[in-house]
């Protein structure tokens, strides 16, 4: 904060020159502009040729440029008229008051330039100090929802385990089942105050891919169809034949907006039905409805409605919230160029409609939209290791379980320092993901150790974290990272890349792609499903598709898929 206490008063040495420089400019652009020799001017309008000169340096440069000028216009004119003019240049009183004129309104131009500078230099500080503030902020949030999530997950796994367990009296299990509730809605707020904050502190950008709409509200019927289901509510999609299959658009964003819109409808309706609905006009204007026939929104409140933390009052009463999710959707649907509004009565259900113009996808592009799970490490490929460096047991079997059926022989390492002893000892992998934060050896530090012996080609490291700040994400870069992938991410962005690394061939699609249904859960996991979709948690659904993996692989994928 050091550049911060400088008064905005004191210049510098370099202030000062820029200021003189200014100055002089402005003095010689004044005489060289002069059409007529100063001979021809008649007596004292030789002052009013100097006003525009004086203005200039003082808005320019501040009040030294502004006096300086001054001083050297007054010099200028008394000079030259004595070298040209035989007559004195003073020889009157209507002289000196011509004189003093001039001074005196050069000196209010100074004083009004000088006060605008000062205002200006407030303005600056003040905007600088509330960056600063802001990045802080951001950065203490992200840090804490690091920190809560981590041990969350730890809390939701093991609670989950336990109500698995059939030794376990109902009344445990029950109360455990609250437990899991509680901290998949604390998991819940964690992400949305993340997500605000990124928002908030102007991070949010669009990253476009080509993207099966028809499929992503298919998915979200599945998804949303349990939740009403239990209820008592009817769910309809609705497709128009108008409607583009594929679209270029941030999938990501779109997704967590539906998801936003869709579980609003089922937490504040009580009976009736909710209803997704997509249509195109003609001039290619696509509208996604979510419709409810549920407790909806007075006019008074619909203003109000997607500033952040605003609730309508039967909302209050209805369900708990953070009054986040809106505002989210709303900045969400700026980003992918859209825009959402709301049509609402009291008591008789809300309709919020996204609008956007999306780019129609090339069909190359869809091409390449290949179904995950068709990639194989390719037979000719000898060194085929893979070293998984990340802290939190979850995500090293979702790694495995992502890794292996692509035909890698996947290894494992807790932290930077594991790493590094496994290099030691093992032969080297063809690829190593890399987490940045863990305890004892950080990711970056470990990349910087690996690089002193192993090169870019001989050993390719990705970069993986879920750190929300590019500055970050840079000095990871530079550690000497091949590539970096964000997390969540998604199987399709993992496989490209090692792609690029690892000769990959395409093999067919084994089965038909038939949506999953949730037939083999236990009535458990689909209620923490449920929920995990409704907060559009997407952590905690990672954690359910490994557990799915255990009674149902094909939804298992799906879900990760989803994520
Ligand atoms: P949250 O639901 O967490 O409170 P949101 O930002 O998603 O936050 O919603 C803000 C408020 O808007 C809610 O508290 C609720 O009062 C109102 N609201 C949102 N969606 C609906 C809906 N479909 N029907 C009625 N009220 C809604």
């Amino acid at each position: 904060m050091s550049h911060f206490s400088r008064p905005a008063s004191k210049l510098t040495s370099f202030e000062i020159l820029r200021q003189i420089g200014i100055s002089v400019l402005a003095i010689c652009i004044a005489v060289v502009a002069r059409k007529y020799p100063l001979a021809q001017l008649e007596g004292r309008i030789v002052w009013v040729t100097f006003y525009p000169a004086v203005m200039m340096s003082a808005v320019l440069g501040g009040w030294i440029a502004g006096t300086l000028t001054t001083a050297g216009s007054c010099f200028i004119a008394v000079l030259c008229w004595s070298l040209f003019v035989t007559t004195p240049f003073i020889h009157g009183s209507a002289d000196w008051l011509g004189l003093w004129a001039f001074v005196f309104n050069c000196a209010l131009m100074i004083g009004t330039a000088q006060l605008m500078h000062r205002e200006r230099a407030k303005a600056w500080i003040a905007k600088e100090q509330a960056e600063a503030a802001n990045r802080t902020k951001s950065q203490f949030l992200a840090n804490m929802s690091h920190e809560i999530r981590t041990p969350m997950n730890a809390i939701l796994g093991f609670s989950q385990l336990l109500q698995r367990m059939s030794d376990l009296p109902d009344s445990a299990k029950s109360k455990l089942g609250i437990i899991q509730k509680n901290g998949e809605h604390l998991l819940g707020i964690v992400d949305e105050v993340l997500e605000m904050s990124r928002i908030e502190s102007g991070k949010l950008e669009s990253h476009e891919s080509v993207v099966d709409l028809h499929g992503l509200l298919q998915d979200l019927d599945i998804m949303f169809q349990a939740g009403c289901k239990e209820k008592g509510l009817a769910f309809r999609l609705d497709i128009e034949d108008t409607v583009p299959r594929y679209i270029e658009i941030d999938l990501g964003k779109l997704r967590q907006l539906l998801m936003n819109l869709l579980s609003n409808a089922v937490k504040y309706t009580e009976k009736g039905s909710i209803e997704i609905k997509a249509t195109c006009s003609l001039s290619g204007s696509l509208s996604i409805r979510v419709q409810d026939t549920g407790i909806g929104i007075s006019i008074l409140e619909q203003a109000s409605l997607f500033q952040p933390f605003q609730r309508t009052q039967k909302g209050q009463q209805t369900a708990g919230g953070t009054g986040l999710g809106l505002a989210i959707s709303r900045s969400f649907a700026n980003v992918i160029g859209g825009r959402i509004h709301l049509e609402s009565a009291q008591g008789k259900g809300s309709r919020f409609t996204l609008e956007l113009r999306p780019k129609l996808a090339h069909s190359a592009a869809i091409a390449n939209t290949r179904p995950v799970g068709t990639m194989r490490v390719d037979a000719s490929v000898e060194n085929r290791r893979i070293l998984v460096v990340e802290d939190i047991e979850l995500n090293r079997q979702l790694m495995s379980e992502i890794l292996q059926p692509l035909g890698f022989e996947v290894r494992i390492a807790e932290n930077g320092k594991i790493a590094l002893e496994a290099l030691e000892s093992q032969p080297p992998p063809a690829v190593i993901l890399m987490d940045f934060f863990m305890p004892e050896m950080g990711g970056m530090e470990a990349t910087k150790r690996i690089r002193e012996k192993y090169s870019p080609q001989e050993i390719a490291i990705i970069g993986v974290s879920a750190s929300a700040f590019h500055e970050e994400r840079n000095r990871f870069m530079e550690s000497g990272l091949n590539a970096f992938l964000a997390k969540p991410f998604l199987e399709k962005d993992l496989v490209d890349l090692l792609a690029i690394f690892v000769k990959m061939v395409e093999t067919e699609p084994t089965s038909e792609a038939i949506p999953p249904t949730l037939d083999r859960a236990s009535d458990s996991w689909k209620s923490a499903f449920r929920s995990a979709v409704e907060q559009g948690n997407i952590s905690h659904l990672k954690a359910l598709a490994v557990q799915a993996g255990e009674f149902d692989q094909k939804l298992s994928n799906w879900i990760l898929e989803q994520c």
